[in-house]
């Protein structure tokens, strides 16, 4: 999966690559703005073309396996921006836990363990991302529900 900040560190090398210099001096703010709208037109007739693709093809459902690597890397992405919301918080919410977050839940342990992304280190994610057709069963597992079960 490219990662967006590559992309920039892309742009940002390609910029400072260039020489300014040899590009075409805008004319005025009007004809840049001018430019941009015009860009913009042609790419709003792009999206026609996407738009007119689109609605003639059949809608297929993503792959269990793929819904588990993104869920898997959004949970991770979310993890690394601060700790999740504590497993009472998630069942308060009306999520169901799984088998392993429900038996964190019940026992006495602190927040900070209480916030631990438990699936993470569960059979279940890597036979989920691996797998279209998981042998997962485990009930309430976002895994197991990306199996269709
Ligand atoms: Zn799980």
């Amino acid at each position: 999966m490219s990662n967006p900040r590559d992309d920039d560190a892309l742009f940002e090398r390609l910029a400072a690559e260039s020489n300014p210099s040899e590009l075409p001096p805008e004319s005025s703010p009007a004809g840049l703005r001018n430019k941009l709208y015009a860009s913009l037109a042609a790419r709003q007739r792009d999206d026609g073309a996407f738009e007119t693709l689109a609605a003639v093809t059949t809608r297929e459902a993503a792959m269990p396996s793929l819904k588990s690597r993104i869920y898997s890397a959004l949970l991770a992405r979310q993890a690394e921006s601060g700790p999740l919301l504590a497993l009472p918080a998630v069942k308060a919410g009306g999520r169901g836990l799984c088998v392993f977050e429900h038996l964190v839940r019940i026992t006495s342990v602190g927040e900070k363990l209480q916030s631990f992304n438990y699936c993470r280190i569960c059979h279940a994610r890597v036979l989920g991302e691996r797998m279209n057709h998981a042998p997962i069963y485990w009930p309430q597992c976002p895994y197991v529900r990306f199996q269709g079960r």
